[in-house]
């Protein structure tokens, strides 16, 4: 009898080096996916730079074609709406877009300050 009680301690403190354990990955990957998608937000804005630099050497080789093809999207209208629909895409993945905590996952369902912004 004593043996039993013996092996449900050694089993109790297995059991809490298991669960810090798995606390301790549970953090590790919310790091994880908030150093992701920090990145992928780097990625997105280097190749917006990258883009932007390309552009005088295209407009080179499209001057030949007729303008209405250039000049149907206005190239400072479209980035308002596209940043916000990056943000709303970034919320509904599950990512903060407030000031509060930009950037970090939402672990807790919705976020007001996400909401207030999205809203605005
Ligand atoms: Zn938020």
């Amino acid at each position: 009898m004593k043996d039993i009680f013996l092996r449900m301690d050694e089993l109790e403190s297995h059991m809490g080096t298991l669960h810090s354990n798995f606390g301790e990955l549970k953090l590790k990957i919310k790091e994880l996916l908030e150093e992701n998608q920090r990145l992928r937000i780097e990625n997105e804005q280097l190749r917006k730079v990258l883009k932007r630099g390309a552009e005088p050497a295209e407009l080179q080789h499209t001057a030949d074609e007729p303008a209405a093809v250039k000049g149907d999207k206005l190239p400072g209208a479209m980035g308002v709406g596209e940043g916000y629909d990056n943000l709303a895409r970034l919320y509904h993945e599950g990512f903060h877009i407030c000031n509060v905590y930009y950037g970090h996952l939402r672990m807790e369902g919705d976020c007001l300050f996400c909401l207030s912004f999205l809203s605005k």
